[in-house]
């Protein structure tokens, strides 16, 4: 009798086996990233304009103490990251926003921004790493950019800055995104499940290894919920449950073997700090340009008079895309392209603030935004939401109706707002119709309340005159 090959290599296996579960202990469900078209220079390259966008759009905490700690947390963190995720040229940076609503957001290549809301809100260290982490794993997986490649072919506009609006979400994306108050760009409603369910399991794993509990993550998203308000915090509406969260992530923990105590033991007396200092910044008194850092104005808010010719009668056809085509008043013009967006406004009716930021008075966007995956009015609502975050004084103005938009299904909502630049109040219109793979296309009308019903017609007009190929 022979001794085969495969009978000497199978009395090997078991102490083969034996050997990976030693230098393995901590099983952990692998992580595929997603087809992704663009470079790491492009991560890269997004995330650093969007840096710049963010810090102008937005009050800095710029506390020594608290950065420090900040920092501290997210380097162990960063330095947890499995090494086959670990891009070349990704910097994680971490600065604290001096903003009150719990919210945190991470840009490609590795730059997050936490707001003072969501350190505030958190229990313990862990309960904060545990969102850190979550960030992360959404950077390291290179999510942004993955999920805009899926949208790539409704681009509108600049594409720098389509992804970069892509990443960002909520209040600030909008902000970050072209500056404008009601101005959304396209950046995704939410990421999806598959993308979340991706970023906790990851983010437990970055725990385990930093020496954080991963349980803590899955405790940090409970602490969350418990917030509640209007409708709970803005960072749950981005980061929304892919299915039994807390029972995957604690799943996932009991799998892994958390090394080491990374808990540095300061969370108490950095909370402690932040209660003695003079209150966070709302996202109102930010977008009506009331915040600071160091003496120095952010945000888009300033007061001015502005003349506006009426809308002309005749009208003149533009394709900001090649799927889409569109009619405005012959003397309006495109006065911003960019974050999935184009807007047209008559002169005047644009404005651009001296730190960055910009708002229009008299116009229209038109704009892609990556849907929930809902229904049209699921996803209309969800829209709704985020301008209503960065636009606070937004109100329902009358019941969404059913009108037929680029020959299609859709949903047109009346609005009410106080402009940004004149202080007094607009009327806006919303009407929004689906196109394939989820995409949300809307169509935004502003012009001041005392002109709405002229503006009315020629919103109208504008709407129907959509022509949509997809
Ligand atoms: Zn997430």
């Amino acid at each position: 009798m022979t001794v085969g090959i495969l009978d000497r290599y199978a009395r090997l296996l078991p102490a083969l086996l034996l050997a990976l579960v030693v230098a393995n202990p901590s099983a952990q469900t692998p992580i595929t990233p997603d087809r992704n078209s663009y470079s790491l220079a492009d991560d890269i390259k997004l995330g650093q304009q969007a840096v710049a966008e963010a810090k102008k759009q937005l009050p800095m905490l710029n506390d020594d103490r608290v950065d420090a700690f900040i920092e501290n947390v997210g380097a162990h963190l960063a330095a947890a990251i499995a090494s086959e995720l670990r891009h070349a040229g990704f910097r994680y940076t971490f600065d604290v926003v001096n903003q009150k609503e719990i919210n945190a957001f991470a840009l490609p290549g590795g730059p997050m921004f936490l707001n003072r809301g969501m350190i505030e809100a958190a229990r313990s260290e862990a309960e904060l790493a545990g969102v850190m982490a979550h960030e992360i794993a959404h950077v390291a997986l290179r999510h942004g950019t993955a999920q805009a490649t899926k949208g790539q072919k409704f681009e509108i506009g600049a594409v720098a800055g389509q992804i970069l609006g892509a990443i960002v979400g909520g209040a600030a994306g909008s902000a970050i995104s072209q500056g404008s108050q009601l101005g959304l760009g396209t950046y995704f409603l939410k990421y999806g499940r598959e993308y979340e369910r991706q970023a906790d399991l990851m983010g437990a794993q970055i725990m385990a290894r930093a020496g954080y509990d991963p349980r803590e993550m899955a405790n940090m998203f409970k602490t969350l919920e418990a917030k509640g308000g209007r409708s709970g915090p803005e960072w749950l509406s981005s980061h929304p449950n892919p299915g039994n969260r807390s029972e995957a992530i604690v799943k996932e923990a009991s799998m892994l073997r958390v090394e080491g105590n990374g808990d540095s033991g300061q969370f108490q007396s950095i909370k402690s700090r932040l209660a003695g200092m003079s209150p966070a910044y709302t996202a109102e008194q930010i977008a009506k340009g009331k915040a600071t850092t160091g003496g120095r104005p952010v945000g888009t808010g300033s007061r001015r008079v502005v003349h506006v010719e009426p809308p002309a009668n005749s009208f003149r056809t533009y394709q900001p895309s090649n799927f889409l085509r569109i009619s405005v008043p012959t003397n309006w013009n495109e006065v911003a392209a960019s974050a999935g967006s184009v807007t047209y406004a008559p002169d005047g009716g644009f404005v651009e603030g001296d730190n960055g930021g910009s708002a229009f008075t008299h116009g229209v966007q038109v704009g892609v935004v990556q849907g929930g995956g809902g229904t049209l009015q699921q996803d209309t609502r969800q829209l709704l939401q985020i301008l209503a975050r960065a636009n606070p004084n937004l109100r329902a103005a009358g019941t969404p109706r059913r009108e037929t938009i680029g020959g299609r299904e859709g949903l047109t909502t009346p609005l009410s707002n106080v402009s940004p630049v004149t202080g007094e109040r607009e009327y806006v219109v919303l009407s929004t119709t689906q196109l394939r793979d989820g995409v949300l296309l809307n169509i935004i009308g502003v012009a001041p309340e005392s002109d709405a019903k002229a503006y009315e017609k020629i919103f109208r007009h504008v709407r129907q005159s959509l022509q949509i190929a997809d």
